[in-house]
């Protein structure tokens, strides 16, 4: 028996057979083949075969998760129709009276190196693109499968990382959980295990001897035990059936309204933080999004992302709810969400800093394609905007002059947009306390009980020593969050929470109490709250 503590991405347990994914590494072997004429051909009809492959991958990437995501298929479409990268390949075959395989394997390596030491980052990036490519191709000259067909059961998938193209390629009905080296609460192996829930754990130092082995990931306490012992096993199994029979008694709730036993009705939104989480949000019956944290499509760019790019995400998101409330709050980047091409100065104190609508305020044409793609993507659904991050009734009316500014824009070039509600978050003292004010200016609010609670408690959200002292019950933040809800409801908005303390079934009562409007959580918290809302009087 082995144990590890890890990471956990999603509150599941898991126990199953470790099936270790190794990338294709494989050495490929010098080979002399006396019909050079033949290889080629043989190479050409891999290409077309990758191709292929690469077009049903892009498919399938639009459809999960948007054009952003699927883009990188292109990019491997165009590199294996480049004439250096063919040339060099055949004239290899031709000259050295290789195999096509053993050609495609060097000239990857060999162009994968050249751009590994080129300055330019997006240079750099295409080494892994170029060894990708010819990894495939070598594949399909051996006659590989591409998935994990071969499986008879479904696995746990422990690997050193996964890259996108590997991700969705994985038979998702054959995975129980994941187990990782690298990733973090952003990566697509999260993001993927999130959308499926399915519990996985990373930060583990994943050993390739695990492969057959039997293993339990426990996504609630970040533990993965190898080769459990009998007590262990039948702890698992008994946890394991209790979840399943509550997500069984939960089901029954679909559906269902949200009402109390006195008949006032609590709206259940989903948070998300991509195009594919909308799955999750509608199998556990989300009325709607009510927090779209639009960053994840900053921070898993190496640009920013394009008037387009964004359109596709968010036109998606609105389709794929159909018709149900999505909102979408605007770039919230800054303090522990950084990228590198933002180029932000090392600060002091990051979580007070240039962040968020400050960084749009200052930074207009960011903000403005952000805007621009948000109201055309309007017109395919029921979506609304929400502002991070705000401290003035100044902030809020200069940002209504943009939204003006862009629909004006619009109208111009003939696109169509719908004239969406407009909203704000509550994540700061000074923004609870002028609430009365803001609220004459907007739609509604949804509080942000986890910079809330930071900036009230003046404690730092990302030091895990202060842990102790962050206490989201603290009388000041449900005073803050009270009067907020009255001074909305005094101006006739509606307003929600979609920080995590929504989740907190501990406060669930005290906020019907305090009229809430809404509560946006996780997928998984939807049906366990109705469950505890239709109890409440
Ligand atoms: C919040 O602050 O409560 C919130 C929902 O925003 P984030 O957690 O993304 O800062
Ligand atoms: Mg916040």
């Amino acid at each position: 028996m082995e144990q590890y503590e890890g990471k956990s991405i999603l509150r599941k347990i898991a126990m199953g057979r470790i099936f270790f994914y190794e990338k294709n590494h494989a050495i490929v072997k010098r080979e002399r083949v006396e019909d050079s004429e033949a290889e080629l051909d043989r190479f050409a009809s891999a290409r077309r075969e990758a191709a292929r492959e690469l077009q049903d991958l892009y498919e399938k990437a639009l459809k999960e998760v948007g054009e952003s995501g699927a883009a990188i298929f292109e990019v491997h479409q165009m590199m294996l129709d480049d004439e250096d990268y063919c040339e060099s390949v055949c004239s290899m075959i031709r000259q050295e009276k290789v195999s096509a395989a053993y050609a495609a394997a060097v000239t990857g390596d060999n162009f994968s190196q050249m751009f590994a030491s080129m300055d330019d980052n997006y240079m750099k990036e295409r080494a892994a693109d170029i060894r990708d490519i010819s990894e495939r191709l070598v594949r399909v000259l051996h006659g590989d499968a591409a998935d994990m067909g071969s499986l008879a059961e479904p696995v746990i998938l422990a690997a050193d990382d996964l890259a996108p193209s590997e991700t969705v390629q994985l038979d998702k009905s054959k995975l129980l959980g994941f187990v990782t080296v690298h990733g973090s609460a952003n990566s697509h192996t999260a993001i993927l295990a999130r959308t499926m829930n399915i519990p996985a754990v990373i930060g583990i130092p994943v050993k390739k001897e695990w492969d057959g082995k039997l293993a339990i990931i426990d996504g609630f306490t970040g533990t993965v035990i190898i080769e459990p012992n009998e007590d262990q096993i039948l702890k698992t199994r008994a946890q394991m059936e209790e979840e399943a029979r509550r997500a069984n008694l939960l089901k029954k709730l679909k559906g269902q309204k949200t009402v109390t036993q006195s008949g006032r009705e609590i709206h259940l939104y989903a948070n998300i933080g991509g195009v594919s989480d909308t799955a999750e949000a509608l199998a556990n019956d989300a009325e709607g999004i009510g927090l779209f944290r639009s960053e994840f499509l900053y921070l898993e760019s190496d640009h920013y992302p394009t008037e387009d790019e964004q359109f596709q995400v968010y036109r998606l998101v609105a389709q794929n709810m159909a018709g149900k409330k999505v909102i979408i709050r605007t770039l919230d980047i800054g303090a522990d969400k950084n990228v590198d091409y933002f180029g932000l100065d090392a600060e002091e104190n990051p979580a007070l800093g240039y962040r968020a609508i400050r960084i749009c305020l200052t930074q207009e044409e960011i903000f403005k394609t952000q805007l621009r793609a948000l109201l055309r993507a309007s017109a395919f659904g029921n979506i609304s905007i929400m502002f991070p991050m705000i401290i003035s009734v100044k902030e809020i009316v200069r940002i209504k002059e943009l939204v003006e500014e862009v629909k004006a824009e619009l109208r111009v070039i003939g696109t169509t947009y719908r004239d969406v509600e407009l909203g704000v978050m509550i994540e700061t003292p000074a923004a609870a306390l002028i609430s009365r004010e803001l609220a004459k200016e907007v739609d509604f609010f949804s509080i942000g009980t986890n910079d809330l609670t930071q900036y009230t408690l003046a404690i730092d959200r990302q030091n895990p020593k202060l842990d102790p002292f962050y206490d989201a019950h603290h009388p000041a933040v449900l005073r803050l969050i009270e009067m907020t809800v009255e001074n909305g409801h005094r101006e006739g908005i509606w307003v929600g929470i979609c920080g995590e303390l929504g989740a907190d079934m501990e406060l669930t009562k005290r906020f019907v109490e305090m009229g809430i409007d809404e509560l946006s959580v996780s997928p998984a918290f939807i049906l366990p709250l109705r469950e505890l809302i239709r109890k409440i009087h």
